[in-house]
């Protein structure tokens, strides 16, 4: 099964999430679950609460549908320590909302290491971020997203996801989503079958399908290997058609929300009618 969505609006309250994501006909979503440019915001209302898990349930949304994605703020391989709690605190928070949620997902950025400390020396602090947080809480997965490595950010190359994987203790709570705009400005060409086909062929060797927990489908205004991060409608940028869908027909790639971030949320619901479409071609 194919779970196909897009980062819908949660204004006014997270329990419209489920109903922006109905309205369009998507199968899956993903939200903020607090304002994604600040650090800090009230806590979830239990009524909020309440009416987020009834509108799920009425609209056909099971926690492994829904990928919600932490704030832009967040830094979990900081290089000044004070930062870096602070970026730790927050992801906590977070995690603490989904649980409160019923959610089983989190998406987010791994870091950057800003030019002060090297790539292994972030990668170790986005693994503690990770391994901290995991023993806080239960049953929410950590869903560290690809980068398209813009500036000092991590999680461009494969290698690096891989590395985080490996120093996190609980294995079992710890995924991959794979942004596939991200990707290809990081390099990793998408424009073909066989482009595809060695991508995700490299993907499974270093990182593994297992660990893959959730999607972006997006394409790209920014150039191949560019790290740029430039998102685009899909067929309209330089990724093209052809990547989305070989991803549609993939069976390594089921049962995880695939979400779109493509930047005209007036096509999303014709965006998602044709990614159902190519399932079944
Ligand atoms: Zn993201
Ligand atoms: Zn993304």
């Amino acid at each position: 099964m194919k779970y196909i969505g897009a980062h819908v609006s949660a204004a006014g309250g997270v329990d419209n999430a489920p109903i922006n994501a109905y309205q369009i006909g998507a199968t899956a979503f993903a939200l903020f679950t607090k304002n994604q440019r600040q650090w800090h915001a009230k806590s979830l209302e239990p009524a909020i609460i309440d009416s987020f898990h009834k509108r799920c349930e009425k609209y056909g949304f099971t926690s492994k549908q829904i990928l919600p994605h932490d704030s832009y703020l967040i830094n979990l391989g900081h290089p000044d320590s004070e930062l870096l709690n602070k970026s730790r605190t927050a992801f906590l928070d977070e995690m603490q909302r989904c649980e409160q949620l019923g959610l089983t997902l989190l998406n987010f950025h791994p870091g950057s290491h800003l030019q002060q400390i090297t790539v292994d020396a972030c990668l170790t602090r986005i693994a503690e971020s990770i391994n901290i947080t995991l023993d806080k809480t239960k049953n929410v997965v950590a869903v560290i997203e690809n980068t398209a490595g813009q500036g000092s950010n991590l999680g461009y190359q494969f290698e690096h996801l891989a590395t985080i994987i490996d120093q996190v203790e609980d294995k079992s709570r710890v995924g991959v989503c794979i942004d596939t705009c991200h990707a290809f400005a990081a390099g990793y060409d998408l424009r073909t079958e066989k482009a595809c086909q060695q991508t995700f062929d490299q993907f499974d060797k270093i990182v593994g399908f297992k660990y893959l927990r959730g999607m972006h489908l997006n394409d790209a205004k920014s150039e191949l290997a560019s790290h740029v991060d430039r998102h685009d409608s899909l067929g309209k940028g330089n990724i093209g058609e052809i990547a989305f869908k070989y991803i549609m027909r993939d069976p390594r790639i089921d049962e995880i929300p695939m979400i779109l971030e493509t930047i005209n949320p007036d096509i999303w619901a014709q965006e998602i009618a044709w990614l159902k479409q190519q399932m079944n071609k």
